[in-house]
């Protein structure tokens, strides 16, 4: 775990209240390295989308003026208002729903607004879509519409889109919902070479074992537990009481054989 001079993504007792008055997210106190390939896990409403969309100020930014006021740090910096552009450069985000992130007539001019937006020149946009497009194996359909590619293939037109902007941090929210058995294998590859800071939420507890090292187990807006990925997922008295599940891997011979 990193000390917070070191870390990639520092929250300082970070609370938020949603204006219906529901408390989100309360006090939570940690520091992500910039090596670090952090899962959030929970049960539904336990705050992991809440915490995520905190990570690039998606919220609650437009209030955060003064470093002073500020919960949320990214590469040592406050995210502010001021920073924000600053900080989205930092903060890849995938959404669990491609479709919120997929907007134009072809999978190129998607790839590309991103590289556009950081008012790259012409052939650097170019270069920086082929590659994104190369590096999630889908240099074959630059010219196709989004819209007629499956689930996981727009998941990975979204990713080629946040790698071509050269984040050093990726938040992933439900990567692997709604993907295919190799759709899946495909994105935990793209991950796995993915060299900077990774923070996913989700409920695959699988996908988890073979991505991440470390854990965050989140519920009712509290840090639960934090730690190493085995030694969390494998600890029944830990998942149980948060409303999680061993996988079947870590299960002990004893469980398994109970379980039939
Ligand atoms: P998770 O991602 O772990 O399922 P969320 O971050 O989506 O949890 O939600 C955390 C809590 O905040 C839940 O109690 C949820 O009902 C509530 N919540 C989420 N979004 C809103 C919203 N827009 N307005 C009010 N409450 C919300």
């Amino acid at each position: 775990m990193a000390t917070p001079e070191q870390a990639a993504i520092e929250l300082r007792q970070l609370s938020f209240r949603y204006p219906n008055g529901r408390l989100a997210l309360d006090s939570i106190q940690c520091a992500i390295a910039g090596s670090e390939r952090l899962a959030i896990v929970g049960p539904s409403g336990a705050g992991k989308s809440t915490l995520l969309m905190h990570l690039n100020g998606l919220l609650p930014a437009p209030s955060i003026s003064a470093d002073d006021d500020a919960q949320v740090f990214v590469q040592g910096q406050a995210v502010t208002r001021k920073r924000l552009h600053e900080v989205r450069r930092q903060v890849g985000f995938l959404f669990q729903d491609p479709d919120d992130q997929l907007f134009c007539p072809t999978v190129r001019d998607d790839v590309a607004f991103g590289p556009l937006n950081l008012g790259l020149d012409r052939a650097e946009v170019i270069a920086r879509v082929e590659s994104g497009l190369a590096a999630v194996g889908m240099a074959d359909c630059s010219a196709r519409n989004p819209s007629e590619l499956s689930t996981g293939e727009r998941k990975r037109v979204c990713l080629a889109g946040i790698l071509a902007c050269q984040p050093s941090i990726l938040v992933l929210d439900e990567p692997t919902s709604n993907l295919d058995p190799r759709a899946r294998r495909q994105l935990l590859q793209i991950l796995k070479a993915f060299s900077g800071t990774l923070i996913v939420a989700t409920h695959d507890l699988d996908f988890v074992l073979d991505l991440c090292s470390r854990v965050l187990v989140l519920e009712s807006g509290k840090v639960q537990a934090d730690g190493n990925t085995e030694r969390i997922l494998s600890d029944p008295l830990i998942m149980d009481r948060h409303g999680l599940e061993v996988p079947w891997r870590l299960r002990s011979p004893a469980r398994r054989a109970s379980e039939g």
